[in-house]
């Protein structure tokens, strides 16, 4: 099933969380004089248009990103991560979005290369047609993520920051999900695990989150976002999260900071509240 088409989503409060977490990462791993992959196993279409198109017709970054755009008061991390937005788009109105491939394109270095996998066959075109010339420092694979994930590890560098965003409308992903870390971490223990889930009211989306936890690791960092109280009728996305393994030392600082701003800017009622737990050792 490939009905998900990230466009609709671009740029809203769960994009913003996982894409300035992401920039947070990769800007410290692009501290280290030394190279290293970034794979996105869920890489979506790269880039989107937010005043054309699916994106138009909920306009969900109306609650995320645009919340963002004329502040002036914002803690220097999250400044500079609307301000790396702010490049992807050439006039000062809010018109592009990038996805997750161009935020870490943003901060790769020259040695620094990226893999990225997307099964929809449109948007891995489009992702294609962003990345044609990049030339070899970028791979896009129109094929399975997970699978994809599996024939990259460990990759050669010996370094490597893993995205791992699923759409989640298939039940089977939350599994897919953990099964995926588990494996990686045989092949690569050493590699940063991001990886992206949303805020439901269904069981199986608490219960991955459970058994992440239970996986025993060292060096870990859950943070979720909620924006609004779950709606009495059971549906609907009240936040996202990311739980990452072999998280910067730094990041807890960063978000500790970022996060309650995050919560005043991107909260929809009294509901909207942050969490984070971490062990780095
Ligand atoms: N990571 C992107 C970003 O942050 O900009 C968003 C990705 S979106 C949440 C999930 C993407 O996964 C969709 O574009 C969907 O077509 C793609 N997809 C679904 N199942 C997949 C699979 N098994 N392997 C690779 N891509 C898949």
């Amino acid at each position: 099933m490939l009905s998900y088409r990230h466009a609709f989503h671009a740029g809203n409060h769960a994009d913003v969380l996982k894409h300035f977490v992401l920039s947070q990462v990769l800007s410290y791993a692009s501290q280290k004089d030394k190279p290293y992959w970034y794979i996105d196993t869920h890489a979506g279409a790269g880039m989107y248009a937010l005043d054309k198109g699916y994106a138009t017709q909920n306009a969900e970054f109306s609650e995320g990103i645009a919340r963002l755009w004329d502040e002036p008061n914002l803690p220097s991390a999250l400044a500079e991560f609307v301000a790396q937005i702010k490049q992807h788009n050439r006039s000062p109105d809010l018109r592009y979005y990038p996805g997750s491939p161009s935020v870490a394109q943003d901060l790769l270095r020259s040695d620094d290369r990226m893999r990225l996998f997307e099964l929809h066959p449109n948007d891995a075109k489009l992702l294609r047609q962003h990345f044609k010339s990049a030339g070899r420092k970028v791979m896009v694979e129109q094929e399975d993520g997970f699978a994809g994930l599996k024939a990259m590890l460990p990759p050669p560098p010996r370094r490597a920051v893993v995205l791992i965003d699923p759409p989640y409308e298939e039940k089977r992903d939350y599994q897919r999900v953990v099964d995926a870390l588990k494996d990686s971490l045989v092949r690569f223990a050493t590699g940063t695990y991001i990886i992206w889930y949303p805020l439901l009211q269904r069981p199986e989306a608490q219960q991955m989150q459970d058994k992440l936890a239970k996986l025993q690791l060292k060096s870990w960092l859950n943070v979720s976002l909620t924006v609004h109280t779950p709606s009495p009728e059971g549906f609907g996305m009240h936040g996202s999260g990311l739980f990452i393994v072999n998280p910067p030392w730094n990041l807890p600082a960063t978000l500790k900071e970022t996060l309650p701003v995050l919560v005043a800017k991107l909260g929809q009622d009294q509901g909207a509240s942050f969490r984070m737990e971490h062990q780095i050792p």
